[in-house]
């Protein structure tokens, strides 16, 4: 999944735009206007679209700023739209294409959406966090960009974006290294001096292995300690670094002092400073 791009349009900073009123006459319309408020990267095109978040008025809408950033290029498709509505709810299933030039797998997304007055709005989903996410699921993109939105200003949902699209593209990577092993019967299929070489092999890896808060194009980093192992090898696979963000296994704490871990269970997580001496980066020792 590719969010980096995305990331880049969320430092941009433009006025709420009004939704029109066709656009939120059922849930369908509804999530597809939400998906193209989300792919613009203003938030105050977004937040109409969640009841109880207000836009921030200290923003102005700057279209010279959109084109200079390539925004017309990125686009949120839905396909393969499924949904079950009553009167007041509503959960739809869809495939989310993210459309940035390149070509994307799609991503299945669960959304519930609600009612109030003439309107449907998309339910945030009430267990995001920024902090960690799951080595399986990608199916909740849609609700947590609207769960962002709940965040009172926008400086803290644009921080949130980043720090959750670095989670997200950490985790990616991770997940590929780990396929990429168990393809070769748990065999990890770099060290630590291959690393660099090995992202490259990867269809989108430059693009994973890049944090949105970093401007000096820092990759993320291996851990040594796993050089030549297999997966056999780690006998603590949730609580073992697999990659994180920083060098020479010292965390980069970018994101409201915490740094991007992937685990070789493929769970990724924000680590602060305080949880990082428990970090475990060799393997057992009695291996
Ligand atoms: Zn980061």
């Amino acid at each position: 999944m590719k969010l980096t791009v995305f990331a880049a349009f969320l430092t941009l900073c433009i006025a709420a735009a009004q939704t029109p009123a066709q656009d939120r006459a059922d849930p369908s319309s509804t999530l597809i206007a939400f998906a193209n408020a989300v792919a613009t990267g203003d938030f105050n095109n977004v937040v109409p679209f969640v009841e109880g978040a207000q836009t921030d008025p200290r923003f102005g809408y700057d279209k010279d700023l959109l084109a200079a950033a390539g925004l017309s290029t990125g686009k949120w498709t839905l396909e393969h739209m499924k949904s079950e509505v009553t009167d007041q709810e509503a959960t739809l299933e869809c495939d989310l294409t993210i459309d940035t030039g390149t070509p994307q797998p799609a991503i299945h997304q669960v959304v519930h959406l609600h009612k109030a007055g003439d309107q449907w709005f998309v339910e945030p989903n009430p267990t995001y966090s920024p902090m960690a996410v799951p080595a399986n699921d990608s199916s909740r993109i849609l609700s947590d960009m609207a769960a962002i939105c709940r965040y009172p200003t926008l400086y803290v949902r644009q921080t949130m974006s980043r720090l959750y699209v670095c989670l997200y593209n950490i985790r990616d990577l991770g997940g590929l290294v780990l396929s990429a092993a168990k393809g070769k019967n748990g065999q990890i299929p770099c060290d630590s001096s291959s690393w660099s070489s090995f992202v490259d092999s990867l269809p989108n890896g430059k693009v994973l292995c890049h944090c949105p808060l970093d401007d000096n194009n820092t990759e993320y980093a291996f851990n040594e300690e796993l050089n030549g192992k297999s997966l056999a090898d780690i006998r603590d696979p949730a609580n073992t670094v697999l990659l994180y963000e920083g060098a020479s296994k010292k965390l980069q704490y970018r994101h409201l002092g915490r740094a991007a871990v992937v685990f070789c269970d493929g769970h990724a997580k924000m680590v602060d400073s305080k949880e990082a001496p428990k970090l475990n980066w060799k393997l057992s020792p009695h291996v």
